[in-house]
């Protein structure tokens, strides 16, 4: 029987029974640790030995990304330092960086589960998977290494950036997984037919890592590279980092690991929990995390969980792609526009590229205005452009409410980046 690193329950109570044991665990553990989470129980009045069902998770309160700052540089530390064996850092956008603290327990956990998401996207030892992410303290291309090297594929460790060493490796090495961010394969992609290198290469799965990515950019990537299965990875450096959760070759949503984290949407105004389906932000609370847990994290990430089973059968639930940022959330008009759904709306639309713009600004008669740039398909003629407008702007009017100026670039005229592209441009006065 070859190993397993997928939870040891197999239905729904017995995975509640263990996120209740592992829930009553960490708020024991927090309010006894640390001062901080001791102070901000004690405020709400809720003690640990008051958490007797999984529906008390709601007394507890909410951690932000401002108390992880407070504490800069090593919050909510629960964990006398001689425990501590890593840290991990998120660099942020606003204000001071995040700083994340790892015992030995929590790295050998989150190589396990993350060892998970190479069984979920059905690797084998035969496999050899090529890292292309970061590595440092900012990133964490070391835990897609450590956790290859426990599923016993093959890593090869080349770190992001560098098409021309990526395109070597692919031929050499023949790596069959390729882990990046979308951007990154993108550009790989259009690469490796720049040089004809389609039928010199193995490349069978790519594994996505810190990004959203539109269906119409997917699309483009498989299509180019000719491969099988294209998995979305999330994770964050303050759960963890990457590997919390895959979609399986099912591709119906991203199973997420419950064995050790629960996963709630809330309004992001009202703070109320959301019910199946619905968008909202994700808040988690760690089940295991011993160096610094999570009690009802607010992530600013947006997404909603799939309801229903999944065809492959798995107990563990399922979260949609990550819509977004809710501190990226447009304000056009009155209208509240998230990034993700643009991409929604563009990726519906046959005859689109995958790569556009959206442009903000403010007339001087005070009124906005919202242009988007969208490029045409590869293939594409620029004598169907007035017929491909109309029909982006009717797809704006009826599924985002909006009603914005339109303009076909030719394919390929939009700047790409290995790294996160900047498609949001808000030229607004504050
Ligand atoms: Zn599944």
């Amino acid at each position: 029987m070859p190993k397993t690193f997928m939870p040891e329950v197999t239905d729904v109570p017995g995975l509640r029974e263990l996120q209740l044991r592992g829930l009553q665990w960490t708020v024991a553990h927090a309010y006894r640790g640390s001062e901080a989470y001791r102070k901000k129980m004690d405020d709400a009045g809720v003690r640990p030995e008051d958490i007797r069902s999984l529906e008390d998770l709601t007394r507890l309160p909410f951690t932000t990304a401002d108390d992880l700052r407070e504490g800069y540089p090593f919050p909510l530390l629960c964990v006398p330092f001689e425990k501590v064996t890593r840290i991990h850092a998120s660099s942020g956008t606003t204000g001071k960086r995040k700083v994340l603290c790892y015992t030995r327990k929590d790295v050998d956990d989150w190589t396990h589960f993350f060892a998970r998401c190479y069984e979920m996207a059905q690797l084998t030892p035969e496999d050899r998977v090529q890292i292309a992410v970061g590595y440092g303290v900012w990133t964490a291309g070391i835990s897609f290494q450590m956790a290859c090297e426990a599923y016993g594929a093959m890593a090869v460790p080349a770190g992001p950036g560098n098409l021309d060493m990526q395109c070597e490796f692919l031929v050499d090495f023949q790596s069959t997984v390729i882990c990046c961010t979308a951007s990154m394969g993108l550009l790989l992609a259009e690469e490796v037919n720049r040089r004809g290198l389609r039928d010199k290469i193995r490349l069978k799965k790519m594994i996505f890592g810190s990004e959203r990515s539109g269906d119409a950019m997917r699309r483009r990537i498989q299509e180019l590279l000719g491969l099988e299965h294209l998995f979305d990875i999330p994770g964050m450096t303050e759960l963890y980092g990457p590997g919390t959760g895959l979609d399986c070759v099912y591709h119906t949503g991203i199973h997420y690991w419950a064995d050790y984290y629960i996963l709630e949407i809330i309004d992001p105004e009202t703070l109320d929990p959301l019910p199946e389906g619905e968008t909202g932000e994700m808040v988690v609370t760690t089940l295991r995390k011993e160096a610094v847990p999570l009690i009802r994290y607010r992530t600013r990430d947006l997404s909603r969980l799939v309801p229903g089973d999944c065809p492959c059968g798995s107990v563990l639930p399922r979260h949609d792609r990550i819509l977004g940022r809710s501190d990226d959330m447009i304000i056009f008009r009155a209208v509240n526009i998230y990034p993700g759904q643009i991409d929604h709306v563009l990726s519906g639309i046959p005859g689109l590229g995958s790569e556009y713009q959206v442009h903000l600004e403010r007339r001087s008669d005070g009124r906005d205005t919202m242009r988007v740039k969208v490029e045409r398909d590869p293939a594409g003629d620029a004598a169907g452009d007035r017929e491909l407008i109309v029909e982006v702007m009717n797809a704006f009017k009826t599924k985002i409410l909006v009603s914005p100026e339109v303009e076909l670039v030719d394919y390929g005229s939009l700047p790409r980046s290995e790294r996160k592209s900047k498609r949001v441009f808000d030229d607004r006065e504050p």
